[in-house]
């Protein structure tokens, strides 16, 4: 039996962050990942020749200095990873369809408050007081500076006003709400349910710049996977952890695996959905309060996505185009809810030119989706869904291409459909509790479930423990990992990468 001294359960973002972290600081780390590649929600797929993303697309942090680039350095992958920034205001755009408004974002805090100070000429107060109160969370958030003592986010009181209610103080104008409100798809939780410090520390990275990654999540998970051979971490694919039944003093003594096998570590640090984590603990190892607190955890929203690309021999009408949000109604509160009946936004991603490399990558056109809209077929596997389940997914391409033709005509015979994915494919091919983009719902006041378990050697991590997205998937291994190194490990670590 090869006796470790950690094993990290999940290989997406989070896991591979805390694997390298922990290997860095001298562990024996051991990968379990039940998919049978490594990479979670960053894997990338093909049809053809094309190249798709499926849960990374493009992210903020990673300019000099940003908390992305950041991770990278201190994780020694800051040269393998190559960013591709957007530039041009073009490239980022938000459609307002009600009003026919289009605005821009240009990158950069500075120029981004500009711009949106010349389009709403009237609302320079409310403009400058909601990017001071970004900058004034951010700058309260020791977590959002790895070079400081890194623990988790301190409750600030924003952490308890939703971005709905700030917002609605700061402006009468619906328009700008939803302009402020917009980054809202990317994490999956309605501006009156989130609150404004976590919108904040999430956007804050968005407006600094938005940058595409040279070969998507394959370039990261490529970058991930030297670092980890570097320091010998083993990787199962395939497997997983069984229930624990081997407990002693309120730790988990042996961990045995979907295959029978039996591990000794230390402790195992578990990077996936609560509820799975749940799933693993005996019902008398854990309180009732415990359970109930996980149960009760909601899904942040998912998206039914299509995966499009250039027809043969067509040409890009908008070239410079990257990420266009077609937003038919103003109130974000309305598009991420599970009951809304309008029609519903639409965020077209194009990865730009410049990333594209032997190989070229496709378009993902995502519509926000609840899995609880769908949960009628949530019993059925992949290849064995009922043809009321393909009515679903037919009636909601249809229904993107018909918006798409309405919205930029230009380019309906352009875009060649290839594919589409809904919540449950999402749940299947990446292994997902319930197929939601990003996990847990972030909602205003909530305890979410990081750090040490109350089975002591078991511990939690993940996008569901701090913040979603890639970058707050790594920065919660950030901070669990240096708890398990230690304070000296992680400062020698910050001083200078082996
Ligand atoms: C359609 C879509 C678009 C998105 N776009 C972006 C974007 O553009 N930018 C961005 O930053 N974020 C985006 N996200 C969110 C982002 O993908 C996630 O927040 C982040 O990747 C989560 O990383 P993670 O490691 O916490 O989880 P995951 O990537 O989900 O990794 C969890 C891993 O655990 C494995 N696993 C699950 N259960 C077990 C088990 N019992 N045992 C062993 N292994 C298990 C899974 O197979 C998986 O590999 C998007 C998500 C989706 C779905």
């Amino acid at each position: 039996m090869t006796i470790y001294d950690d094993i990290v359960v999940g290989s997406g973002a989070s896991g591979l962050t805390m694997a390298l972290l922990l290997a860095m600081g001298g562990r024996r780390v051991l990968i379990l990942e039940k998919a049978p590649l490594i990479g979670g929600s960053l894997s990338m797929f093909s049809r053809g020749r094309v190249r798709f993303d499926t849960g990374f697309h493009f992210t903020g942090g990673l300019n000099e200095g940003g908390i992305l680039s950041e991770m990278l350095t201190l994780l020694g992958m800051k040269e393998l990873v190559e960013p591709v920034f957007l530039t041009k205001s073009v490239q980022n755009r938000f459609v307002f369809e009600e009003s026919g408004k289009v605005f821009e974002q240009p990158p950069g805090i500075e120029p981004a408050k500009m711009k949106f100070k010349a389009d709403f000429p009237s609302e320079g107060q409310a403009i400058d007081a909601y990017f001071e109160m970004i900058a004034s969370v951010c700058n309260r958030t020791p977590s959002m500076n790895i070079q400081e003592n890194l623990i988790a986010p301190p409750n600030l009181e924003e952490d308890y006003v939703s971005l709905d209610s700030v917002l609605k103080k700061l402006t009468g104008n619906p328009l700008l709400r939803g302009l402020l409100s917009g980054y809202a798809m990317c994490y999956g939780v309605r501006p009156d349910e989130i609150s404004f410090a976590n919108h904040a520390r999430m956007v804050n990275n968005f407006y600094e710049s938005i940058a595409f990654v040279k070969d998507g999540g394959d370039g990261l998970i490529m970058a991930f996977k030297k670092r980890l051979d570097f320091y010998g971490v083993d990787i199962r694919c395939g497997v997983s952890l069984l229930p624990f039944s081997d407990i002693k003093d309120g730790m988990v003594n042996s961990f045995t695996l979907t295959n029978g096998e039996s591990v000794s570590a230390e402790r195992a640090v578990f990077t996936i959905h609560p509820q799975e984590i749940l799933s693993l603990i005996p019902e008398k190892s854990r309180s009732r309060a415990f359970a109930s607190r996980i149960s009760s955890f909601e899904s942040s929203a998912g998206f039914f996505s299509v995966f499009a690309k250039i027809r043969n021999g067509a040409v890009d009408p908008e070239p410079d185009s990257a990420i266009i949000s077609l937003f038919p109604d103003n109130d974000v509160n309305a598009l991420l809810s599970p009951e809304y009946c309008g029609k519903p936004a639409v965020v077209i991603i194009k990865p730009p030119h410049a990333a594209h490399d032997a190989c070229e990558r496709g378009v993902c056109i995502l519509e926000p989706a609840f899995p609880e809209k769908i949960a009628q077929w949530g019993d059925s596997t992949v290849g064995k869904r009922s043809s009321a389940y393909s009515d679903y997914k037919e009636e909601r391409v249809e229904a993107i291409r018909a918006h798409i033709a309405a919205q930029l005509p230009a380019y309906s015979d352009v875009l060649e459909f290839v594919d589409a994915a809904s919540t449950l494919t999402y749940r299947d091919y990446l292994c997902s509790h319930d197929g939601s983009a990003y996990g847990v719902k972030q909602k205003i006041g909530q305890f979410n479930l990081i750090g040490r378990l109350p089975l002591h050697n078991l511990y939690a991590a993940g996008q569901s423990a701090l913040l979603p997205g890639v970058v707050g998937a790594m920065m919660s291994s950030l901070i669990v990992g240096r708890s398990i190194i230690g304070k000296d490990r992680y400062g020698r670590l910050l001083g200078g990468v082996s």
